[in-house]
């Protein structure tokens, strides 16, 4: 009967919930781990003008080297890392790894463009983000402007002083400021306003669908707009196809990203990247 349902039901949920958490009190473990034995590494995604598309930034993007499971990707770990606090640690761990990866680069001949750097809200607002970048590019020795971090909505939705002044005094130290998957976060435009970002990403959402949405065209067209009146540049996120790259040169965004250009890379193909300046669209030319 229903009543006997509902307890089966009842203790299947909790046996559910149960099994995540154990599946999580494990990961945290391995995570503890990888921090101490360093399987964590960072690829990085090429970042292009949209026009004449040579390389103009790069995004880290965190990689786990899990002893038995192979590389993984930052969806099957980061919310656990950030759920533990464990966020805070492997985020410190990414912002010493990026600079010391632009300071070998130059060492070797390679003057790599600006790096973005993904911050998790939560890290934001435990540890000191700001003093974490800028005393690395002290010890590493290179242009604050090399440096951008990356933000979402989700930090700005509550009007936090620490966040407010972590931020200008990134921005005045040379440091970009980037919203990532801007239009996806609910909050409202006035952070626009009262913050010192100079970049938004437009969320991949919007570029899905751009060849067959007449209203996803006019969301990036009036992104774009909104950004340049305020002084800020835009960056096209997930673009896949030769459809979408021409669609969005004519629409105003100013850089793109995407597997269409380039898939996140190992640091070691850094240098072969960027002999050459720009990307070649092979598929184009052929
Ligand atoms: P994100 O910051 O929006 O990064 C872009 C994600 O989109 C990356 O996934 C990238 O590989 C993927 N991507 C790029 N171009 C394309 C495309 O053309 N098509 C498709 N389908 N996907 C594309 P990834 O590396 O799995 O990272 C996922 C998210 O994990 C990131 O989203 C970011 O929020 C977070 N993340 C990555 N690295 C870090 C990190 O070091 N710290 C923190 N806090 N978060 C990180
Ligand atoms: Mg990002
Ligand atoms: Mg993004
Ligand atoms: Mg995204």
């Amino acid at each position: 009967d229903a009543k006997a349902n509902g307890r089966n039901c009842h203790r299947f949920f909790s046996e559910g919930m149960n099994q995540i958490a154990q599946a999580d009190a494990a990961l945290e473990n391995e995570l503890r781990d990888a921090l101490s034995q360093e399987q964590f590494a960072l690829e990085y995604q090429p970042i292009v003008d949209a026009k004449t598309l040579e390389y103009v930034g790069l995004e880290a993007l965190i990689r786990w080297d899990h002893p038995s499971r192979g590389r993984l990707l930052p969806v099957q770990f980061i919310r656990v890392a950030d759920d533990t606090g464990l966020m805070d640690h492997m985020g410190k761990w990414v912002i010493a790894e990026v600079c010391r990866q632009i300071r070998t680069s130059a060492d070797e001949g390679v003057d790599l463009p600006r790096v973005a750097i993904n911050i998790s809200p939560r890290q934001f607002q435990n540890q000191n983000v700001c003093d974490e970048i800028l005393k690395n590019i002290k010890l590493h020795n290179i242009e604050p402007s090399k440096i951008v971090v990356e933000i979402t909505e989700e930090l700005l939705l509550d009007n936090n002083e620490h966040v407010s002044n972590s931020l200008n005094r990134l921005r005045r130290h040379g440091v970009g400021i980037s919203i990532d998957d801007f239009g996806t976060g609910y909050s409202s435009l006035q952070y626009l306003r009262d913050l010192p970002a100079n970049c938004l990403k437009i969320d991949r959402t919007f570029v899905s669908r751009i060849e067959h949405s007449a209203a996803d065209r006019a969301i990036i067209g009036t992104i774009s707009h909104l950004a340049h009146a305020l002084d800020m540049r835009v960056i096209a996120e997930g673009v896949e196809n030769d459809a979408q790259l021409e669609l969005l040169q004519v629409s105003g965004v100013d850089e793109i990203q995407g597997f269409k250009i380039a898939r996140p890379q190992r640091a070691e193909n850094l240098k072969k990247l960027f002999d050459q300046q720009r990307y070649t669209n092979r598929s184009a030319e052929g």
